[in-house]
């Protein structure tokens, strides 16, 4: 017999869990939230997302006070200790979860500590995989995350990290590796490279950040190799191994010796236990879970959400997920996600945020492509403010006057994409973008001259 009732319980506390639950809790379903680590918030708040923007606003601050210079401003004696860097990521850390923490009491969300798992019956068990408690599930919402896994047949712990244990640790090493320059890659060289660690950063395709359009890949790489990092491209690592002490990598011939190598690449939805297959939930390629557009499994009354399903592997995706599998768990008709239009972030310096199709992407699916690039430079506010070497891309259809894609290199670039985002999700084109007012001298300038670039009417440059 269940021992409790529930109309909604969700598996994960993490964007995608705690966003679902209250969700869920809005609308009037009895919920709980299982989660097995000591505190809420997931991998995103605990050990990823947040702790790596911490120790990245460290890196920008750090600079800022060495090339203050620029602006007139003499600083001497200017130290950085690592372990002030630290305290202010667990601080940004503890304010974030104990935020979650409190949203859940402010929704009346129970949270139930320990590892959850199906039934058979779609309810929930908490415990071990095969004990535990069971508790009577109206509905279930999975949102377990994924976890990193190791390459080069190395395995984690020792002088071998995943980006978790990279942005957790408590010390900053002198020579780091880097494999993989995707954005979690990339934004662990900005950051350590910045603080002075030698950083070299290892990516087995041609470019850095490999989803990324190739300008604005080529943009961002400009900058990165300016901040203490070796980028190499089209890297064949031949093995590595760890001698307790540091990683000796064979790099295209080469035996080269780091105090630590990180891996930022390869992660695998968690989903080890949580009893699927004693479910029925239908689990499809590289291990993720099968969702319709509603978030529904193929076992009645269970969604899924978040990294354990197909998309791209992103706080906000998970969320909005959340908010889509508890509306229609509550019976409302939700909106669906247009995942190519998700957008995304790398918060390196500069960052680069981009949505929809790249120039060659829109090319190859026969759309008649027109391109608008600005620099960051050709309008006031990033010349003000020391930012010229990014740029705006836009990529539209000549005929509809469509957004396809946009692409920005930028300090501000997170801030920025969101204006082409609305405009798009709001049935706005480049041309309707190009005539509407912005403030001056503003960042979204370069967003506004690149609409008019891509209508062929560019006024700065
Ligand atoms: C280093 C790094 C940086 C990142 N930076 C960004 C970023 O800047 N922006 C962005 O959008 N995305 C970023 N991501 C991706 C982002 O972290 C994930 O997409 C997001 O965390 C997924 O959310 P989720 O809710 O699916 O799962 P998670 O955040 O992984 O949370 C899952 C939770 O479920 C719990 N859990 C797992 N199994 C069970 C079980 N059986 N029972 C009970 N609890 C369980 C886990 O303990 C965890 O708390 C980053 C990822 C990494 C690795």
């Amino acid at each position: 017999m269940p021992e409790s009732s529930y109309d909604c319980i969700v598996i994960g506390s993490g964007p995608g869990g705690y966003v679902a639950a209250i969700r869920a809790a809005q609308l009037g379903m009895k919920t709980a939230v299982v989660e097995r680590a000591d505190t809420v918030g997931g991998r995103c708040l605990n050990e990823a997302c947040i702790p790596a923007k911490a120790i990245l606003r460290v890196a920008d601050a750090y600079k800022e006070v060495v090339e203050a210079k620029g602006f007139g401003i003499t600083v001497s004696g200017v130290e950085f200790d690592y372990s002030g860097a630290t305290a202010h990521r667990d601080k940004v850390i503890k304010i974030l979860t104990g935020g979650v923490g409190m949203l859940f009491e402010k929704n009346g969300i129970e949270v139930i500590k320990g590892h959850g798992s199906l039934t058979e019956d779609g309810n929930v068990k908490v415990g071990g995989s095969f004990d535990g408690d069971e508790l009577e599930a109206g509905k279930v919402i999975l949102a377990t995350g994924s976890i990193a896994k190791p390459l080069l047949g190395l395995q984690f712990g020792g002088c071998v990290l995943d980006t978790a244990a990279m942005w957790l640790s408590a010390e900053q090493p002198q020579r780091l590796a880097v494999v993989g320059a995707g954005a979690s890659g990339t934004e662990v060289a900005s950051a350590f490279g910045r603080l002075g660690t030698e950083v070299t950063l290892i990516e087995a395709l041609d470019q850095i950040l490999p989803l990324e359009d190739k300008d604005v890949a080529r943009a961002c790489a400009r900058e990165i190799a300016k901040q203490n990092v070796k980028i190499v491209t089209g890297a064949n690592v031949e093995s590595a191994e760890d001698s307790g002490d540091g990683v000796r990598l064979v790099l295209d011939g080469e035996p080269q010796d780091f105090d630590l190598l990180c891996i930022a690449a390869g992660r695998a939805a968690d989903v080890e236990g949580l009893g699927l297959d004693e479910a029925g939930v239908k689990v499809g390629e590289r291990g993720l879970i099968e969702v319709d557009g509603a978030l529904r499994t193929s076992k009645e009354d269970v969604y899924a959400i978040g990294d354990i399903v197909p998309g791209p592997a992103l706080a906000h995706k998970a969320s909005d997920e959340g908010v889509i599998a508890a509306e229609d768990a509550a019976g409302l008709a939700t909106h669906p996600i247009d995942y190519p239009f998700v957008p995304r972030v790398t918060f390196c310096s500069p960052q680069v945020a981009s949505f929809g199709l790249t120039e060659e992407q829109a090319k190859e699916a026969g759309h008649d492509v027109v391109v608008g690039k600005v620099p960051m430079g050709a309008v006031g506010a990033p010349t003000v403010y020391g930012d010229r070497g990014g740029m705006v891309k836009i990529v539209g259809d000549r005929a509809h006057g469509e957004i396809l894609g946009a692409h920005i290199v930028s300090a501000k670039a997170a801030e920025l994409i969101q204006e082409l985002v609305v405009a798009r999700d709001l049935e706005g084109g480049f041309p309707e973008l190009a005539r509407s007012i912005h403030p001056h001298p503003a960042f979204a300038e370069a967003v506004l001259e690149a609409a008019r670039a891509t209508d062929g009417w560019l006024i700065h440059g």
